[in-house]
């Protein structure tokens, strides 16, 4: 396949300044990358189906502005987030959840992703579209997870050797009544054996904390994730991308997540959280969140010290990567991708936060 514009023409800038493989090594590897059985721990569901699902679903009002997967790259992490809600716009009925879960399960078949663990945003759809006036058809938090898992559920059927475990995102700029909200449904969802797999393992594995790291409520998102800890989930964070070092810094020690995304601004201060992490270097450098020329992202120097870091595409629809992109821009820099990739998907499967779910596909994974 041909290497979109958008990555060929970051490579062609990186290879101004140093030396990169040339276009047929780097196709090569990815399509190599592709055939690959893989596991993913960072990616949202929402910004991770084909165009083709909301293209349909989009308003006329929408289809005559930019559409928001044609937006990359984006200028900062607000223009993203107008991208977002643009896109999240296209949702609205509870069969829109389903059908958008078969489609995520359809496009990991297709990229040959074994095993993923995904944000899902159920509060985006509840009380931010009510908070923010963002659509009319507002939904319960529970019920979006429901339907989630509803066509979660029919999709794995259809495909028993791939699994989805689902984070709900909590989000950095939710309130004390919203946390309410999101608590109660978690613990009902907890409860509930529908929301397990035929073996009883949880389909929400995790609560999740995203969009623009914020420090205003950090101690009440503290206790927030005590509480739901003890209900079972653990905690995978959005921190550290871009922005003040002291500030993630703080974030994870206060939280003390079991994992963490992006997590590459803390090294200008010697700080970066390596027993759990996950980078997705690409999203950093279409959201800017990373500033840095492309050859100079964090990555590298994580991966060079032997980190145990994996690699997420974050929002592929949206960012115009993938998974086989991200690991072919390390390739492409470093010569090394096939190590890179080796190493990165151990590290993430040893590191899952579902274990005894992957180690029901354990048969592909063997070396
Ligand atoms: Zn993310």
């Amino acid at each position: 396949m041909e290497l979109p514009i958008l990555f060929q023409e970051l490579i062609a800038d990186c290879r101004t300044r140093i030396r990169v493989l040339d276009r047929y090594e780097i196709e090569r590897f990815y399509n190599w990358v592709q055939s690959q059985p893989k596991i993913e721990t960072h990616v949202h569901l929402e910004a991770a189906v084909d165009e083709s699902f909301y293209e349909s679903r989009l308003s006329t009002q929408l289809r005559g502005g930019l559409l928001p997967w044609k937006r990359a790259p984006f200028q900062n992490l607000r223009s993203f987030i107008e991208a977002w809600v643009a896109l999240s716009k296209g949702v609205r009925t509870l069969s829109d959840f389903e059908a958008m879960a078969e489609s995520f399960v359809e496009s990991r078949r297709v990229q040959n992703i074994r095993y993923t663990e995904a944000y899902i945003s159920p509060a985006d759809f509840s009380f931010i579209r009510k908070r923010f006036s963002i659509s009319p058809e507002i939904f319960e938090f529970e019920a979006v997870i429901s339907a989630y898992i509803r066509g979660l559920k029919n999709a794995l059927k259809m495909y028993p050797d791939i699994d989805v475990r689902l984070i709900a995102d909590s989000l950095w700029i939710s309130k004390d009544d919203e946390r309410t909200v999101i608590f109660e449904g978690l613990k009902n969802i907890s409860l509930n054996r529908d929301y397990s797999d035929s073996q009883g393992h949880p389909l929400v594995v995790a609560v999740g904390l995203g969009g623009s790291e914020t420090h205003e409520s950090l101690n009440e998102h503290k206790d927030f994730f005590n509480s739901v800890r003890n209900l079972g989930y653990k905690i995978d964070i959005h921190s550290g991308e871009g922005g003040d070092p002291k500030v993630h810094r703080l974030s994870v020690e206060t939280l003390k997540p079991d994992r963490v995304v992006h997590g590459f601004s803390g090294m200008t201060e010697n700080f970066l959280f390596s027993k759990n992490l996950v980078m997705c270097p690409l999203s950093n450098l279409m959201i800017k969140t990373f500033q840095g020329q492309p050859e100079e992202h964090p990555v590298f120097e994580c991966l060079k010290k032997g980190y145990p870091i994996a690699i997420g595409s974050d929002d592929p629809l949206l960012l115009g990567n993938s998974l086989a992109l991200e690991y072919s821009f390390l390739h492409a820099v470093t010569g090394e991708g096939y190590d890179i990739f080796e190493f990165t998907q151990k590290n993430a499967r040893e590191r899952v936060l579902a274990p005894q779910v992957l180690r029901r596909l354990d048969k592909y994974f063997r070396c």
